[in-house]
């Protein structure tokens, strides 16, 4: 959203990058207010038949090809806007070191471009904090508040808390992390300093006047929940998510639900999953984006919704021994790039991006890479909705 100036040339050059994932016929839109009948939507089942990213080459020509939603004729008066989404951003412990040597621009510089957007958002994975108590569990992570600025300066917008790291400092972390992305000019939810705050939606207005609220929501725990009068992450529940999505609905013209779910290193979406994000996409949700996984899952059109189950690592200080002990999966990562209209269903492109083993941050893929990326992200058939 910041930095007018640099915006058009910014996308231009993302747009070169990008490359197109799905391109789908299906007409009609899910979104606050607009439900159409679920018959109206042909889902053509793509897994175990031709994976949908296959069909789109790996190189930079791909984008020349403009994507085919097809449009009800009607113009929408309330604008497009374009959502771009990255997973677990991780800034601790060798990402800390290495911004505190090269500058807090540091982890994003070789993907900057590509976070050029309406409203860009991410998975904040950790507490800015040098105060707290660390909880007790295998993995906790911290990274001085000053360096928040690093999402800001990387052009995210809004942050995702809900997630398994948001309280590793406990409640003095949490506070102080909040602080540390007001600071910084970054709206953070999913946690909050009651459970009423950490179920609000941020609502971000686009410069074009769309309202876009997000919401977080958390399925892993190893957490401080939120409570009343008590600070901490907002969990996920079947008819928490239903009732938050529809109160959003009246405060924006678009919802998306940013949710930290799923098994680690599955590459594929559980049962639980589906059921969270179809609770979200008939309460109204657009876009249901999840991370925690550290690995790519797939997609799914959901009614006239999209739901990107894991856009895995984004940032993260892998190295030689995790490619050696977890192979290329936490390594694969995706930048989407996600357009929201009243009249036409979300528009998913995607730049696969690669963590460096040596550099601990991401970088544009290769053209194999990229193949082998999209080919994670390929298109599910829709789940069935639950009987009634
Ligand atoms: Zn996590």
């Amino acid at each position: 959203m910041r930095r007018a100036t640099r915006r058009t040339e910014g996308n231009e050059r993302a747009r070169h990058l990008l490359l197109a994932l799905v391109a789908l016929g299906a007409v009609g839109v899910v979104a606050c207010g607009v439900t159409p009948p679920r018959a109206r939507f042909v889902m053509p089942p793509r897994e175990g038949g031709t994976p949908a990213a296959s069909a789109t080459p790996a190189t930079a020509e791909a984008v020349a090809t403009p994507l085919a939603a097809t449009e009800v004729p009607t113009p929408p008066s309330i604008p497009d806007v374009t959502i771009v989404a990255v997973g677990d951003i991780m800034l601790a412990r060798r990402v800390t070191t290495l911004m505190e040597l090269q500058g807090p621009t540091y982890p994003f510089e070789r993907v900057r471009d590509l976070l050029e957007g309406d409203v860009t958002v991410g998975n904040m994975e950790g507490a800015f904090t040098e105060r707290g108590t660390p909880l007790v569990k295998q993995y906790t992570f911290r990274t001085p508040p000053q360096l928040a600025s690093a999402l800001s300066l990387a052009g995210l917008d809004a942050v995702s808390l809900a997630n398994n790291h948001a309280t590793d400092f406990g409640v003095p972390g949490l506070e102080d992390t909040l602080g540390a992305l007001e600071q910084a000019g970054v709206r953070a939810f999913g946690a909050g300093l009651d459970a009423e705050r950490a179920a609000a939606p941020v609502v971000v207005r686009a410069e074009n006047g769309a309202r876009v609220a997000f919401l977080g929501v958390d399925d892993i725990g190893e957490v401080l929940w939120a409570g009343i009068g008590r600070p901490g992450v907002a969990p996920a529940n079947l008819e928490g998510v239903r009732t938050t999505v529809e109160a959003a609905c009246t405060e924006a013209d678009y919802v998306v639900v940013f949710a930290h779910w799923g098994a680690e290193y599955s590459a594929a979406p559980t049962a639980r999953q589906r059921e969270l994000a179809r609770a979200a996409v008939e309460a109204g949700a657009s876009l249901v984006i999840g991370a925690h996984p550290h690995v790519l899952q797939p997609v799914e059109r959901m009614d006239g919704s999209l739901v990107v189950y894991s856009l895995g690592n984004f940032v993260f200080d892998l190295d030689g021994d995790d490619m050696r002990m977890l192979g290329e999966g936490p390594f694969q990562a995706a930048v989407a790039r996600i357009t929201l209209s009243r009249s036409a269903p979300p528009r998913l492109e995607v730049a696969p991006v690669r963590t460096d083993p040596t550099e601990h941050r991401p970088r544009p893929a290769t053209p194999d890479e990229a193949a082998a990326i999209l080919d994670q992200l390929r298109e599910l058939p829709q789940t069935a909705p639950a009987p009634r």
